[in-house]
């Protein structure tokens, strides 16, 4: 009776230490995907061109005078109506680079 007791103790503490280790690596995995999640909507975000383009107002009441339903929000990735707004790059820099990496590429050639 008391192996079987003895056998049934050690069963048990295993078990609570596998299950406690189960929960603290879904915590862990669970804050990392989130932060995962997080940078890559952070990333999307900022392909939005619209801070960079010639169309923008600045003025929250009509922030786009081509498109004002979808200036700055995700459906003006890839907006076709794009103007890049400084006429140091004569209207070349693409949407999804900024000034700058422009700068470089046009030195490089
Ligand atoms: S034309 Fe397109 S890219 Fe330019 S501000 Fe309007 S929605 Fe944004």
């Amino acid at each position: 009776m008391n192996v079987i007791a003895l056998a049934l103790h050690i069963v048990g503490g295993v078990g609570v230490t596998v299950g406690i280790c189960a929960v603290l690596l879904f915590c862990v995995w669970r804050v990392l995907y989130t932060i995962q999640q997080g940078t890559s909507y952070v990333r999307r975000l900022h392909q939005i061109p619209c801070s960079r383009c010639t169309y923008f107002t600045g003025d929250y009441r009509l922030k786009c005078a081509v498109n004002p339903m979808s200036a700055l929000t995700e459906e003006a990735i890839g907006c076709g109506d794009y103007v890049c707004n400084s006429p140091a790059y004569g209207g070349l820099c693409s949407q999804d680079k900024m000034p700058y990496q422009h700068i470089k590429e046009l030195v490089k050639q």
